[in-house]
């Protein structure tokens, strides 16, 4: 395992300068209105020996060995650019790791970034996982407080899996709440599951907080989540991440459910 973690770290430097890492978009869509607003961006390594590499096993890789900067760096530029030459009004929501939440020059990289391809900063989400924000609030929300000024919009990820998600909530200026997929994915037929999900949906409601459920797969999950108010959906439903070139077949295409 130890080899095969720095055979990786070897390949992924090489494969960040020729362009194998690649951002795919996933449809992000009004849950009531059936309208696209966005993509959530997912980085994919394509490899030219092994395929498709999804950013679980690469992601780690890429914070331990110090690459992480440099692949948001691309990630960011690449979706940039596809989301630019769309020419519509469309969200895009970009993952940062933990480790970038204590890089208080996050944000000037982020703008640089957007400057180079003209995007408009109010249409950028950050979104962040809650296990990123434990060991260091009071940094983090310097950097979410730089952030915003820049007009960027700021998800909590994967709500209520992570640590003292309240504290988390109450300390950072959160625009979005993220209903984990764990909780989607059990509605159907846990009683409880569903319960979970209304109270956060209820609790992101009385915040003042655009709501977004991922991992919606069927109509009954939708259904459920339509009727207990939440906004965004997100889900092999609607589609899954699709490569930028497949883009512009997306916005012309009318979302289902
Ligand atoms: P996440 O942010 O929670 O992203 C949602 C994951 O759920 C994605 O997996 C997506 O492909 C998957 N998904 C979407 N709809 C469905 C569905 O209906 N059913 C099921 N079963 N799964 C669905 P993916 O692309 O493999 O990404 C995994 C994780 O890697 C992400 O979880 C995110 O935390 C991280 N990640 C992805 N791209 C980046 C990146 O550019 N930078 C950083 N730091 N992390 C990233
Ligand atoms: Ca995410
Ligand atoms: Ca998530
Ligand atoms: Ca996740």
């Amino acid at each position: 395992m130890a080899t095969k973690r720095s055979e990786i770290k070897t390949e992924l430097k090489k494969a960040l300068k020729s362009g194998e890492i690649v951002p795919y978009f996933q449809p992000m869509v009004g849950i009531r209105t059936g309208l696209l607003v966005g993509f959530e961006v997912l980085a994919r390594w394509l490899h030219p020996q092994r395929g498709t590499i999804h950013p679980d096993v690469f992601i780690p890789v890429a914070e331990q060995a110090d690459l992480i900067g440099e692949l948001t760096e691309t990630i960011l530029l690449q979706a940039f650019a596809a989301t630019t030459a769309l020419k519509r009004d469309l969200n895009i929501s970009v993952n940062v790791s933990p480790i970038q939440l204590r890089d208080s020059s996050l944000s000037e990289e982020i703008a640089r970034a957007a400057a180079m391809a003209s995007f408009p900063l109010h249409r950028l989400t950050i979104e962040i996982t809650e296990s990123a924000l434990v060991d260091n609030l009071e940094l983090a929300a310097t950097i979410a407080g730089k952030l915003k000024q820049l007009g960027v919009k700021l998800a909590l990820d994967d709500f209520g899996t992570g640590y003292s998600s309240l504290r988390n909530l109450q300390a950072l200026p959160f625009d979005e709440l993220k209903v984990d997929r764990t909780f989607v994915s059990s509605m159907i037929q846990s009683r409880d599951s569903r319960k979970i999900v209304a109270a956060v949906i209820g609790l992101g409601q009385s915040l003042k907080l655009t709501t977004v459920a991922e991992g919606i797969e069927n109509e009954t999950q939708a259904d459920i989540l339509r009727w207990l108010g939440c906004d965004v959906g997100q889900g092999w439903i609607y589609g899954p991440p699709v490569a930028a070139r497949d883009l512009s077949k997306i916005i012309d295409a009318p979302m289902s459910t």
